[in-house]
C-alpha cells in the first residue's frame, strides 16, 4: 500500500537519501548535511518508535552522519534507503507537510490548557504534569513510546550537538568547526550570485561575521535584528572574508540547556520541537534520576567501574563531555546487555538440562608435558583461554564456546589443549576447516604442535612422552581417494583414531564417531548453524564444541549475544612479531611494488602476490590468476621461482604447491583467495594484494596476517586501480589499523547496523543504546550473568530480586520455563 507521492513524505526523505547517494557520500546532498535535515524531518514526519528507520539513526555515533567515514555513510544510506523500503509510512499518513521551522499558531488545545498545579512527582507521573506539555504534546510522546516521566527518562538521545566550544569571533579559525553566539546585524533572504540564499551579519565584542545559508530562504526570514543566535559551522575565508556557509544556528534562550554545552538531540516527532523535549527531559533527569531504582548489584557496579544509574541518567542526557556521554552510554548499555544475558544463559541452562557431555579431564602433568615441550612460551591471553577451556571441559555440561583471535593470535594452541583433554580422557577428538589447505595446516600445525621441540612431522602415530601412550591422528579430507577415505573414516569408527582432522568431510553422513568428546571448529563463520549442530549430533552423548574465529563479524557477535555461546578472547599476540607495514600503492607504483619484493626476494624472503577478487565463478578467478603468473614469470620475473595456487587445482595439486612454497622451494606464491585462511608460512614477508579495494577489510586483514608469522618485519602491498575516495579511504583505514577487532568493528561499521534487525526478528528484546560493536561489554556482561547466575541461580537473593523482575519483564517465557 503506498500513498501518492505528493502525500507520502518519506519521498522526499528517499530522494534526499538517493541523492546523497549519486554525490558520493560527500554529506551534501542537502544544505547542512544530512543530520539536521533528518532531524527536522523527523519532527515534522514522525515515524513509529520502532521503525527501523529511527534503530538505524539510533545506532549512529553521537556526532551524527557528518562524522562517519564515507564508506561507513554508504552503508548507513543504504540501511535508511532499505529502511523506507521495508516499511515506507511514517505513523500519520496523509499528513500536510509542514513548510518549514517557523512556528505554527497556537493551537486550541494549547490555549485551553490550564495551568497545572500537580508538577511531575514520581516516575509514573503522566507526561502532560509537565510544564508545557499539553494532551496534544503528550499524544505525540506517546507516538515515541513516552508516556511517563521515567520514560521520558529513556528517551535517550541520539547525538550531541556540541556547543561547548564556544569562541569569539576574532578567534576563529579558518577551516575547523566551531560555535560562536552573536548578535544578528542584518538577515535577508536574497540571491548570492544566481543561488537562492539567506543571508545575515552578525557580530559580537570582538567582530563580525558574514554567514551564508544555501538555499534556505526562511532562514533570513526567521532572523530577526537584534536577536542572539548561536552559530557553529565551519569558517572559510572568501575574499579576504571571514564567513561560515550554511551552519547550524539556534536562537540563544537563557537557558542553558540547548546551548554553550553539549546539547542533546532527541528522535523527532510531529510537531514536538526539539527544545521542548530538552526542556523536559531537564526537568525530568533533575528531579527523578536520584529516584530511578539502579538495578545493578553494587558488588558488579564496583567491579565494572561502572557509575551510578543517576548519574548515567544525567550524563547521557546532559553530558559534561563526549568521554562522559559516553561512559554514561556504556552504565545503560551494560545494564541491556546484562539482562539480555542473564535471559541467554538461563534459556542455555534450559537446553542443557537435555543431555550430559562427557567430563574431560586433562591431567596436570599432561598440560605441563604439552606446554613445556613448546618452542615457545604462552601468552597471556593462551593461558587464560586454556584455563576457561578446561574449565568448561572438565563438566558434564556440553560446551559452547566461541575462541576469538587475531590472526596468527595462536588459537591453534589452545584447540591442542582441548583435544589432549578428549585424548587423555579416552575419548575422540576433532578439528573441523572451511577448506582442504587449511585441513591440511592444521594437520601440520597440530603434529607439531604434538611432536613439540622434536619436530616429526607428519606422523600418523605417534608418540607424546606426557600422554603416556601413543597417538593416532588422522587427516581426512573430501578429496582423498575412496579406498583411502574409507579406511580412515573405519579407523575413526573403530574408535582407533584420537584426533580427526578434516573438512566438511567430516560430517558426512558415513562417519561416525564412537566416542567424540570435543569438537573444534575453525573460521567458524564460514559454517552454517545446522552444519555445527550435525557435528553435535555425530555422537550419542552431545560432545563439547570449540568455534573458533579471527573475524569478529556481526554474525558472530549475533551468535554471542543471542546464541548460547561462550567468548575467549585473545587480545595478544605472541612476542616479537612486529605489525605488519601496510602501503596502499598507485598502479603506476607497481614497479616499486615489484622491486620491493625482488628486495625481499634476495634476502631470503618468500611474497605472496594475490589477484584480486573474481565475483563471477571460481574458473575465471583461476583464468586471471594463471594469466598474472604467466606475466609475472615471463615479464617481471623471470629469474624467480614462482608458483600458482587456485580453486581448481585439484588437492594434491594444491598440496604440492604448498609443500614447495612451504619448504622455500618456491619465492613467489601467486594466489587466488584461496590463501585467506590459515595458510602459515613464517618465512614469507611480503603480501602483495592487487585490485586491494575489491576484498573486505576483514578479509584483508586476513592476507596481512599471513606474513605476520614471525620476528621478520613484513609488508602488505595493496595495490588499487580505483580512485574512488571510497576505496582509497578504505584502503587508508587497513593503512592505520592494525588491531583486528578494531577493523572487525569498522567492518561492522561499514555493513551498516542491518544486522540489528536479524536480532528483531530472532524475538529478543531491542537495544537502546548498547550496540552490536560492543564486542567488549558483550563479553562482560556475559561474564557478569554468568557469576550472578552461579551464585544465586534464581536470583532470589537481596539485591538480585530487582534484576530478577526485570528479566522476567523482558524474557517472560524464560523465566517462567526456568522457576
Ligand atoms: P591462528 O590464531 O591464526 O590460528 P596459529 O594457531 O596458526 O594462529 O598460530 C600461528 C603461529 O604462531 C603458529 O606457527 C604457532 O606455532 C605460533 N605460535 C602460537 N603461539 C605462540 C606463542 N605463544 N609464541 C610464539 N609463537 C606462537
Ligand atoms: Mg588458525
Amino acid at each position: 500500500m503506498t500513498t501518492s507521492g505528493l502525500t507520502d513524505p518519506t519521498q522526499r526523505l528517499r530522494q534526499v537519501l538517493e541523492l546523497e547517494r549519486n554525490k558520493k557520500f560527500r554529506n551534501q546532498a542537502v544544505i547542512g548535511g544530512l543530520d539536521p535535515f533528518i532531524e527536522r524531518h523527523l519532527q515534522e514526519n514522525p515515524f513509529a518508535p520502532n521503525h527501523p528507520f529511527l534503530a538505524i539513526m539510533r545506532q549512529l555515533p553521537t556526532q551524527g552522519y557528518c562524522s562517519l567515514h564515507p564508506i561507513q555513510r554508504r552503508r548507513v544510506v543504504e540501511e535508511l534507503l532499505a529502511a523506507l523500503e521495508k516499511s515506507p509510512l511514517p505513523v500519520t499518513q496523509g499528513r500536510k507537510p509542514v513548510a518549514d521551522a517557523t512556528p505554527r499558531p497556537q493551537s486550541s488545545h494549547a490555549t485551553k490548557r490550564k495551568l497545572r498545579p500537580n508538577r511531575p512527582t514520581g516516575p509514573n507521573s503522566p507526561v502532560v504534569d509537565f510544564a508545557g506539555v499539553n494532551s496534544t504534546n503528550a499524544q505525540r510522546l506517546s507516538r515515541l513510546g513516552v508516556r511517563t516521566a521515567s520514560d521520558l527518562l529513556k528517551l535517550y538521545p541520539y547525538r550531541y550537538s556540541d556547543f561547548a566550544n564556544v569562541r569569539p569571533i576574532a578567534e576563529l579559525v579558518e577551516g575547523e568547526d566551531q560555535t560562536v553566539l552573536a548578535t544578528v546585524w542584518a538577515a535577508s533572504s536574497t540571491r548570492v550570485g544566481r543561488r537562492k540564499a539567506s543571508e545575515a551579519i552578525v557580530g559580537d565584542d570582538t567582530g563580525t561575521l558574514r554567514v551564508i545559508w544555501w538555499g534556505q530562504t526562511h532562514i533570513g526570514r526567521q532572523l530577526a535584528e537584534g536577536k542572539k543566535i548561536a552559530l557553529s559551522g565551519r569558517v572559510k575565508v572568501y575574499r579576504g572574508r571571514r564567513q561560515m556557509e550554511s551552519p547550524e544556528w539556534e536562537l540563544v534562550g537563557t537557558d542553558s540547556v540547548h546551548t554553550g554545552r553539549l546539547v542533546p538531540m532527541y528522535p523527532g516527532t510531529e510537531g514536538l520541537p526539539q527544545r521542548l523535549v530538552r526542556r523536559i527531559a531537564k526537568e525530568a533527569v533533575d528531579k527523578l534520576a536520584d529516584q530511578m531504582t539502579d538495578l545493578l548489584p553494587k558488588e558488579v557496579r564496583v567491579r565494572q567501574r561502572l557509575m551510578p544509574l543517576s548519574e548515567a541518567i544525567r550524563q547521557i542526557h546532559f553530558p559534561d563531555s563526549l568521554e562522559r556521554a559516553e561512559a554514561a552510554r556504556r552504565r545503560i548499555a551494560f545494564e541491556e546487555l546484562l539482562l539480555i544475558q542473564i535471559g541467554v544463559l538461563k534459556r542455555k541452562q534450559l537446553a542443557q538440562a537435555g543431555g550430559k557431555a562427557p567430563i574431560l579431564q586433562l591431567p596436570k602433568e599432561t598440560l605441563d608435558g604439552f606446554v613445556d615441550s613448546l618452542p615457545f612460551k604462552l601468552t597471556g591471553a593462551q593461558r587464560n583461554c586454556i584455563s576457561e577451556l578446561i574449565k568448561d571441559l572438565s563438566k558434564d555440561l556440553p560446551m559452547n564456546r566461541l575462541l576469538q583471535g587475531d590472526v596468527g593470535s595462536g588459537k591453534t594452541v589452545v584447540a591442542t589443549v582441548g583435544l589432549l583433554a578428549s585424548v587423555a580422557s579416552g575419548l575422540q577428538g576433532a578439528i573441523m576447516a572451511p577448506t582442504e589447505i587449511l585441513a591440511e595446516q592444521h594437520y601440520r600445525t597440530l603434529t607439531s604442535l604434538l611432536a613439540g621441540k622434536r619436530n616429526d612431522l607428519w606422523a600418523n602415530l605417534m608418540t607424546v612422552p606426557y600422554l603416556k601412550r601413543p597417538l593416532r591422528v588422522a587427516l581426512l579430507t573430501g578429496s582423498k581417494s575412496g579406498k583411502k577415505k574409507e579406511a580412515a573414516q573405519e579407523a575413526i569408527a573403530r574408535g582407533e583414531t584420537d584426533i580427526a582432522i578434516g573438512t566438511q568431510a567430516l560430517i558426512q553422513e558415513d562417519v561416525s564417531f564412537p566416542r567424540l568428546g570435543l569438537v573444534v571448529v575453525d573460521e567458524q563463520h564460514r559454517f552454517g548453524v545446522h552444519q555445527r549442530a550435525a557435528l553435535r549430533e555425530k555422537a550419542d552423548s552431545p560432545p563439547h564444541v570449540l568455534v573458533m574465529t579471527a573475524t569478529p563479524i556481526p554474525r558472530t557477535l549475533a551468535l554471542t549475544l543471542y546464541g548460547d555461546l561462550d567468548i575467549s578472547i585473545m587480545d595478544e599476540m605472541p612476542p616479537d612479531r612486529p605489525p605488519v607495514k601496510t602501503h596502499r600503492l598507485r598502479p603506476e607504483q607497481r614497479k616499486r611494488a615489484y622491486d620491493f619484493t625482488r628486495d625481499q626476494i634476495v634476502d631470503g624472503r618468500q611474497a605472496y602476490i594475490i589477484c584480486p577478487l573474481v565475483e563471477e565463478s571460481e574458473v575465471i578467478a583461476a583464468r586471471s590468476a594463471i594469466q598474472e603468473y604467466e606475466r609475472l614469470s615471463k615479464d617481471i620475473f623471470p629469474d624467480l621461482r614462482i608458483g600458482i595456487l587456485h580453486g581448481r587445482l585439484s588437492s594434491s595439486e594444491k598440496e604440492s604447491v604448498m609443500r614447495s612454497f612451504r619448504s622455500g622451494d618456491l619465492d613467489i606464491l601467486v594466489s587466488t583467495a584461496v590463501v585467506e585462511v590459515g595458510v602459515d608460512v613464517p618465512n614469507a614477508t611480503v603480501m602483495l594484494v592487487e585490485g586491494a579495494d575489491r576484498f573486505g577489510l576483514a578479509q584483508l586483514h586476513q592476507f596481512r596476517g599471513r606474513v605476520r608469522r614471525s620476528q621478520l618485519q613484513a609488508y602488505c602491498l595493496l595495490l588499487s586501480e580505483s580512485r574512488s575516495p571510497e576505496s582509497q579511504e578504505r584502503l587508508t583505514i587497513m593503512e592505520t589499523v592494525y588491531d583486528g577487532f578494531k577493523l572487525a568493528e569498522e567492518d561492522l561499521r561499514l555493513r551498516g547496523p542491518g544486522e540489528f534487525f536479524g536480532t528483531r526478528q530472532s524475538g529478543l528484546p531491542d537495544l537502546q543504546v548498547a550496540k552490536v560493536t560492543d564486542a567488549h561489554l558483550i563479553a562482560v556482561t556475559r561474564s557478569e550473568a554468568t557469576r550472578l547466575l552461579e551464585d544465586d541461580p534464581n536470583l532470589t537473593q537481596g539485591e538480585h530480586l530487582q534484576l530478577r523482575k526485570a528479566v522476567t519483564d523482558i524474557w517472560e517465557h524464560v523465566t517462567s520455563e526456568a522457576s
